[in-house]
This record gives structure tokens, sequence and C-alpha cells, in this order.
């Protein structure tokens, strides 16, 4: 049996993105975001964070830091009755890291290769998954992996709808997960 994922773009939707978040007192989680992980649950959504994280690439912070925060973030979670969330990260950029991370990797989004290896790593068949994602790219790279529902939250609502996302939001508690997926 495959499950169900609810790809979530990390800065920005778990998050507020305040450009480099890699340690604890500039992570802020975003209004609803708890209420949002436990809705898609309950209809069996595994949540699972993918996101582009260049900042260990140019060296702003480690993949120590990165860990550390990252548990922190579950502790918080687990708190609110939400069992811990993989992370799937990609630390890559192809022209402004340092040393092994300058690379044109598969895993940074728009690529879809953060989701491709959390689905082999948790049995998730695409074809009945969900992505949320702030950017574009997000949900250019939820396209590429064949994910049926792409959410954009954003907060300038475009008049015309990007070909990549099929739904769009201006914050999180507009998303019904029972409307959206039922
Ligand atoms: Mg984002
Ligand atoms: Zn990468």
């Amino acid at each position: 049996m495959l499950n169900k994922a609810l790809f979530l773009d990390r800065d920005g939707i778990v998050n507020v993105d305040k450009g480099y978040v890699g340690k604890i007192a500039d992570f802020e989680f975003v209004n609803g975001i708890f209420q949002l992980i436990k809705g898609f649950r309950r209809l069996g959504f595994l949540p699972i964070i993918v996101t582009n994280q260049s900042g260990i690439g140019r060296g702003y912070f480690s993949e120590e830091a990165f860990a550390h925060l990252c548990d922190w973030m579950n502790k918080r979670f687990e708190e609110n009755d939400i069992a811990p969330v993989p992370v799937y990260f990609c630390p890559h950029h192809p022209t402004e890291a340092i040393a092994e991370y300058l690379v044109d990797c598969g895993c940074r989004k728009p690529q879809p290769g953060l989701l491709f290896q959390a689905a082999e790593d948790f049995s998730i068949d695409l074809s009945q998954s969900v992505m949320i994602g702030d950017s574009l790219r997000d949900l250019e790279a939820a396209a590429s992996a064949g994910i049926p529902f792409r959410l954009w939250v954003t907060e300038n609502k475009q008049s015309q709808i990007a070909s990549s996302c099929t739904h769009c939001f201006t914050s999180l508690s507009e998303i019904e997960p029972l409307t959206l997926v039922a």
C-alpha cells in the first residue's frame, strides 16, 4: 500500500521567510501551519518538508546547524501533537556555492529530485499527493514529479494563474484539505 504525501516547502510555508533561516532565533512558524498539517494528516497524508537550503552551500550556516534547527522545529511540532516531519533539503547552488556544494544538481527545486527521493524512502504515490509552496519553482518541481494538487500560497494573488499550480491562496488558513482532495 502506497502512502499519500503532503509535501511542504519550508521557508514561506512552515516558517516565515526571512531569508536564509539557519538558526532558532530566526525561525517563526507561519500562522495556521499546525492546523494545516493536522488537517491533511487526518485524511491520511504524510507531511514531508522539501526545501532548497543554498544557505548551506553559500557558507551561511552548516549542515549541523541546519539539522539542529530541524530537531528544534520537530520538538515544537511534537508539542502540538504532530509527529516529527521528515526534512529533505538541497544544500547546493549551481553558481554561488563553495567547494562540494557548487553543483548543478537534480535536487534543487524546480528540479524534482527531492520529491523522488522522499517518494522512494516513504513509498509515496506521487499521483495522490499534494505540494504546497510559496514559489512557483516549488510547484514546477511538483508538476515534474506528477503531483496533481499544487497549491501556491502568495500574498499577491495573481489574476492569471500559472500553469504549474492548480490552486492559489493568500494564506494557509484558506486551505481546506477536505474540500480540496475529496
Ligand atoms: Mg519558499
Ligand atoms: Zn541539490
